[in-house]
């Protein structure tokens, strides 16, 4: 076994379905309609636009532009949200639409805590990061998008 293959075996995606996981050039993962050409994120089985179930699976870009934000100030609830943080550990965190390119507005965390610090329709780049580790020592990726420099 290569150390790549170490590396990768102790990283899951927080979902499968919403990006490629492991890969060298990971990618969110939506879906295209046949019929109308809408682009939607998450994947759906139908387009929400026409409701052809005649859609496929496709990658998004990795870059885009910023459409609306806020900067969450209090730990979320639990669950839906399954962060490690707790009332005094948390620490605010921007979140917001980024529009990439085919008109996709995806729905993320932000990695910039202030609101100083961003700007609707400022340049925004997709990483992956580590957000928790799970009960077997995995770690849980997961997506955000930053500011470009
Ligand atoms: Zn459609």
């Amino acid at each position: 076994m290569s150390e790549t293959d170490a590396a990768t075996m102790l990283q899951k995606p927080i979902d499968p379905k919403l990006f490629s996981w492991p890969s060298s050039k990971p990618r969110l993962l939506g879906s295209r309609c046949n019929n109308c050409g809408t682009t939607s994120f998450p994947s759906q089985t139908s387009c929400p636009r026409c409701c052809s179930e005649d859609v496929a699976s496709c990658e998004l870009g990795t870059r885009g532009k910023l459409w609306s934000y806020t900067i969450q100030g209090f730990l979320p609830k639990s669950p839906p949200y399954a962060g490690e943080e707790t009332a005094e550990t948390f620490r605010p965190y921007g979140v917001g639409y980024v529009e990439v390119p085919d008109q996709v507005r995806v729905v993320s965390r932000l990695k910039a805590s202030r609101a100083e610090e961003l700007e609707i329709g400022m340049d925004m780049e997709l990483v992956f990061e580590p957000f928790r580790v799970d009960d077997d020592g995995a770690e849980i990726i997961s997506y955000a998008f930053c500011p470009v420099a």
